[in-house]
């Protein structure tokens, strides 16, 4: 089994973030983002901040906890809240991304997206957008006319997902997976079930083209329950809770919007739903190559950005 490395308790750290996204916010009204430059503040790089003000939570980024969590570079969460009807669409003007990927993944309420290759669409609840940035992108982020228009619970995380060197200027692409494609497998002995988004579990293989191997799982657990999730030896395992409370390999409890984060070495995690819970786990190969990112742009050396 995989040993529990780290919880972390993202409360924790919001103050910093709200120093982020005070900077960030001031910018976006008045579009003055590009005057300023794109590497003013890591509040908009962090995007899903502009939704939600103070409430969005950086789950971690590269610039900390980078190597641990190879190939994955950063986690934002919304976590459910209520917004009101309003007649000003909330969201992020067009910004720019380079060299690895953004996972999108709706709970509830609706955002469109729009970007520079051509790629767009709507995601609302269950659906996930996974976007190649690869060589350049320019896109925006904004809550749905109609969700903006009726208000509603939004609850949404973005993952960044690096690129290995070879692929950073690959061409770039847009997937938008619809709640329908996604698999939804049980757990053993009626525990809860998985939606597969990416990678596979229990046969059934998530709809999500990666460029390294990785998984990406929505599991849903029953209290009382008990379920062992099978995650490979070598690889970076770790979850958000987004809901509930589990307890990990037996060994500590998490709650929500704690992340926990796994040693690399051995196979598979426990967990316990103390109540009902949910968790967004991530599973990937780790990229060895450097990491040098300045906000929206993440490559291996710093003339790779200039
Ligand atoms: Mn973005």
């Amino acid at each position: 089994m995989k040993a529990l490395q780290t919880l972390f308790k993202t409360n924790d750290r919001v103050s910093s973030l709200i120093a982020r996204l005070a900077l960030g916010l001031v910018m976006f009204p008045h579009g003055a983002q590009k005057a300023l430059g794109w590497f003013g503040g890591y509040g908009f790089s962090g995007t899903m901040g502009f939704f939600t003000g103070q409430l969005v939570r950086s789950v971690f980024d590269y610039s900390g906890l980078g190597k641990e969590l190879s190939p994955f570079l950063l986690l934002d969460y919304v976590a459910p809240y209520e917004f009101p009807p309003s007649d000003r669409r909330r969201g992020v003007e067009a910004h720019p991304h380079k060299g690895f990927e953004t996972v999108t993944i709706a709970f509830q309420g609706q955002i469109e997206h729009r970007d520079s290759s051509g790629g767009g669409g709507r995601i609302g609840p269950g659906d996930v957008q996974w976007m190649t940035a690869g060589s350049g992108i320019v896109h925006e982020e904004f809550q749905s006319e109609e969700f903006t228009r009726k208000g509603g619970v939004f609850q949404m995380a973005q993952l960044w997902v690096n690129l290995r060197a070879q692929d950073k200027n690959t061409r770039p692409r847009y997937q938008n997976l619809q709640r329908a494609q996604i698999p939804i497998v049980g757990l053993p002995h009626e525990a809860g079930n998985a939606r597969v988004i990416a990678g596979e579990y229990g046969g059934s293989k998530g709809p999500a083209r990666t460029f390294t191997p990785i998984s990406l799982w929505d599991v849903s657990l029953s209290s009382g329950k008990s379920a062992d999730l099978p995650l490979p030896d070598g690889h970076t395992s770790a979850f958000l809770v987004l809901s509930g409370e589990v307890a990990v390999n037996g060994q500590a409890d998490a709650v929500e919007c704690n992340l926990a984060i796994f040693a690399r070495t051995g196979n598979g995690i426990n967990i316990t739903a103390r109540r009902d819970a949910r968790l967004l786990v991530m599973d990937g190969e780790p990229i060895a190559e450097l990491v040098v990112g300045r906000g929206p742009f993440v490559m291996n050396t710093y003339a790779d950005i200039q």
